[in-house]
Order: C-alpha cells, then sequence, then structure tokens
C-alpha cells in the first residue's frame, strides 16, 4: 500500500506525522511522493489557528473534487464530523490508534468501517503475517525509509495544562503528561544508526517535561534527578547528551517561564545542543500578557534573553507574537514593536488573534476588527524584516556549519536565506539547512549534500 501524508500546523503534527510513518513502514507499507500515485492519503490537520483549519478544509475539498474515489483519512485536531463527507474521520484522540482503527482491529471505532466501506486495510497483515497492531508507540519510529534522515522530529511531551485564554489546545490535547526517558533514549539511539543528525524534541509544553524515575531501568548516576523523584527536562536533556551521540539536540518551543538554570548551564556547556530556542512571546504588553493568562512579564522574558545571550555563544532567538488580541489598544501594541525591537529576533510568527470558539478570550469583549489586525499583522511583519536582514548581515563573510536537507527546485518561500560559496558551480541543485543557531542557508551544488553537516563561509544575503 502506497500512503501519502499530508500535515498541517506545527512540529508537534509533524512530529506525530513523523510516528504514524514509521508505524506505516513497520507495517510493510511504503510511501508515496504525490497524491496522485498513492492507494490512501492521510491528512494530519490541526486547528490551532484558523488559517491551519482552513487549510485543511480546502485540501479536502479539493482533493475530493479531483479524486472522488480514492481513499482519504484525516485526523489530528483539525478532524471534525462535517469532514465524514470529505474523508473517514479519526480524532485525534484516537490518533494513536490510526492503523488498528483503518485496519478494523479495533472493535471501539465503527465509525471508520462505516465511512469507508471499501477500507483497503481491511484485513492487513503485517509483514510477519501477525494481526498485531499494538505496542509499537514509537519504538519503530526509526525503522521508517524513505523520510529524509535528517532531522528527526520526536515528541517526548504532549497535552497542556496552562489554558491560556487565547488557545485551544489544551481542550484538544487534554492534560500535560510525558513519555519515558528511557524510551526516548532507545529511539534516538536507532535514529543516530539509521543515519540521523538532528533530534528535534518536541511537544505542546515541551518545558514540562517531567516523568517519574524508575531506579530500576535507569542508573540514576548517569542522569539528574529531582528531589520528588521527577525526570525534568534538564535530567531528560543530560541523559540524552550522555547515551547518545546524535550531532545536534534541538527543542521545537519552549515557554519563558519553562526555563531552569540547569537548563541553560546544559546549553552553555554542550556544543550539541543547538544554541537556539524559540520562546513564545505572544505580546511585548505587560496588560495583554496578563489578559492572556500567560505566566510571565515582559522583564522576566528580557532578563532570561539577555542570560542566554551571555552563557551561549551565537544563540539566535525566534518567536510567536499574536496581534489583534481582544481588546489590544494602540499604546499596547506600540509596546509590542517596541519589545520585539528591544529583544532583536531571528524570527518572529506572527499571528493575527482570530478567536477560537469555548476559550475565554473569544467571549471578551472588544474584539479587534480585522481591518486594525492587517495593519497590525503588516507592520510587525515589516519590523520582523528589518530586524532579521540586520542580524543575517553579521554573518556575511563567517564560517557556519549547516546540515543539509533535501534539494528544493525552490527555496521556501517565507525564508530570507544567506547563501553560501557555490565553488563557481553555475549548473547542480540547490540544497538548503540550517545552521545550529537556525539560519537557513542554501548552496549549488552538482554533489548530493543531502544530510552532510559541512562548514562554509556565508557571502550574500538573499531573500526568496
Ligand atoms: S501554553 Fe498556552 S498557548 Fe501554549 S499550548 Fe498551552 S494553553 Fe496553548
Amino acid at each position: 500500500m502506497k500512503i501519502f501524508f499530508v500535515t498541517f500546523g506545527c512540529r508537534l503534527n509533524q512530529a506525530e506525522t513523523e510516528k504514524l510513518k514509521a508505524e506505516a513502514a513497520h507495517l510493510g507499507h511504503q510511501f508515496s511522493t504525490s497524491e496522485s500515485e498513492a492507494d490512501m492519503v492521510i491528512i494530519n490537520s490541526c486547528s490551532v489557528t484558523d488559517k491551519a483549519q482552513r487549510e485543511a478544509d480546502k485540501y479536502l475539498q479539493k482533493f475530493r473534487a479531483k479524486y472522488p474515489d480514492k481513499h482519504l483519512i484525516i485526523t489530528g485536531c483539525g478532524a471534525r464530523d462535517e469532514h465524514k463527507k470529505y474523508a473517514a474521520v479519526i480524532k485525534n484522540d484516537s490518533k494513536s490508534d490510526l492503523f488498528s482503527i483503518i485496519a478494523g482491529a479495533s472493535s471501539c471505532h465503527s465509525e471508520y468501517s462505516e465511512a469507508e466501506p471499501r477500507n483497503p486495510l481491511k484485513n492487513y497483515r503485517t509483514q510477519d503475517g501477525e494481526r498485531d497492531f499494538s505496542a509499537r508507540r514509537s519504538a519503530k519510529l526509526v525503522e521508517m525509509t524513505g523520510s529524509g534522515r535528517t532531522r528527526l522530529m520526536y515528541k517526548v511531551q504532549d497535552g497542556c495544562d496552562n489554558f491560556c485564554a487565547y488557545c485551544i489546545v489544551p481542550y484538544l490535547r487534554g492534560r500535560e503528561r510525558s513519555f519515558p526517558a528511557d524510551e526516548i533514549i532507545r529511539d534516538i539511539q536507532k535514529a543516530e544508526k539509521a543515519g540521523y543528525k538532528e533530534v528535534v524534541l518536541c511537544g505542546v509544553n515541551v518545558g514540562k517535561y517531567s516523568f517519574p524515575v524508575n531506579t530500576t531501568r535507569f542508573d540514576l548516576a548517569q542522569g539528574r534527578t529531582l528531589q520528588n523523584g521527577n525526570q525534568d527536562l534538564a535530567g531528560l536533556m543530560g541523559l540524552i547528551l550522555k547515551e547518545t551521540k546524535i550531532p545536534r539536540i534541538r527543542l521545537s518551543s519552549i515557554n519563558p517561564d519553562d526555563f531552569t538554570n540547569e537548563l541553560i548551564d546544559l546549553w552553555a556547556k554542550n556544543e550539541r545542543l543547538c544554541p537556539h530556542f524559540h520562546i513564545s512571546l505572544q505580546s511585548g504588553s505587560d496588560t495583554i500578557l496578563k489578559r492572556m493568562g500567560r505566566k510571565y512579564t515582559t522583564q522576566d522574558y528580557a532578563d532570561l534573553v539577555k542570560k542566554l545571550r551571555s552563557k551561549i555563544p551565537d544563540v539566535q532567538i525566534t518567536t510567536d507574537v499574536i496581534v489583534g488580541f481582544p481588546g489590544e489598544t494602540e499604546e499596547e501594541f506600540a509596546e509590542t514593536v517596541e519589545f520585539v525591537r528591544e529583544i532583536n529576533f531571528l524570527k518572529v510568527h506572527v499571528f493575527r488573534y482570530s478567536p477560537r470558539e469555548g476559550t475565554r478570550a473569544a467571549k471578551m469583549r472588544d474584539q479587534i476588527s480585522d481591518k486594525i489586525k492587517k495593519e497590525r499583522s503588516v507592520e510587525m511583519q515589516g519590523l520582523e524584516s528589518e530586524i532579521r536582514q540586520s542580524i543575517l548581515k553579521q554573518y556575511i563573510g563567517k564560517e557556519v556549519e549547516v546540515l543539509f536537507e533535501q534539494a528544493r527546485p525552490l527555496p521556501a518561500p517565507h525564508f530570507e536565506i544567506v547563501r553560501g560559496s557555490s565553488s563557481g558551480l553555475t549548473r547542480g541543485s540547490i540544497y538548503s539547512g540550517f545552521t545550529s543557531n537556525y539560519i537557513k542557508v542554501s548552496k549549488k551544488s552538482k554533489k548530493d549534500l543531502t544530510n552532510q553537516l559541512i562548514r562554509y563561509k556565508i557571502e550574500e544575503i538573499i531573500k526568496d
């Protein structure tokens, strides 16, 4: 069976698609590079932003119009009952059992067989001839083939207890929970053997990683424990550094209030830990942060960034900012503009606030008009671009190490890239990849650079 995966939304969703792919590979399926060649298309959708939700809806409609008979499944937090007219819907809380469900192995999910009477996976058996779809959660993660083997998005934590006023995630993904450190280590060791050069640890709230230490499974002398017997994120990072040799380890994103001194010290001392943090800001106005229910002030944020910059060489910070939160005044927006300028972010993902039904902010008065949201978003993006340019310019003439991912005909449209020396080549592919501090770099080459860590000098900044 050839499967084509489509992922919308955040890095966590990407990590979850990787798990689904691993499982598919374990079950003997192949991956298709296009929907037209696939026997089955699986959409992992997202509803965190309106945009992600709209993209998935649009994809479903277009796909169904083009391929009326093709086998289509939608899962993820954007999967809704109304999608049943286009696809088989597997709700997000059943996503980890997706293959069991579509194979008819689980009796609790009749919805799938109703929606897809011609289920091609019905009675599908594993390569061993067994109909065993259990116990493969992450263990088979790196037995996958065909996914590039460069950068592995790996989920270590799920759920969130924060309930920020604008966010639907805690209702969709439930309470915070973490995966066992020994499983994580085993999977990263497998990833190393499979050739991955970088692992990105993902989670809804990765800074809240916490797992009860089981002394029979781990030699505690090798790691670090807290007094309450829980392994925190710094403890997990310490173990990964000790037990694996993967060259790069990155965090997907983290809240400012989740940094500990131990975590910062680990980053200061270990070059394998990528000097890049995506630290969610959301607003540079303290009054808005309070209304959002965020647990830090702009002063806390600025102090943290100062500390990171003083301890970790060449660290870069990226962030998310929401503009047009209910009641956001001109003054509050101006404070955010000022703060973004002060912090000097390498990248700011700007989101226009959109009400999510079921959240506190959706019921707040003084919703901001689309026109003002758009104006503020444009202004913020302009500022972001200006700051980014000035940071990137500082890299011209500097030598950096890049992990090249696959060649693409054109670089991703929303990134500026810093181009390195092309050794005089005029033909070949354009390879792009990232420095450890998350600057996107491209290089023209006739040789295959995929999955290689290469040092070279930055030549110029180009915009794509
Ligand atoms: S920390 Fe806030 S924004 Fe992030 S997932 Fe949890 S509730 Fe949503």
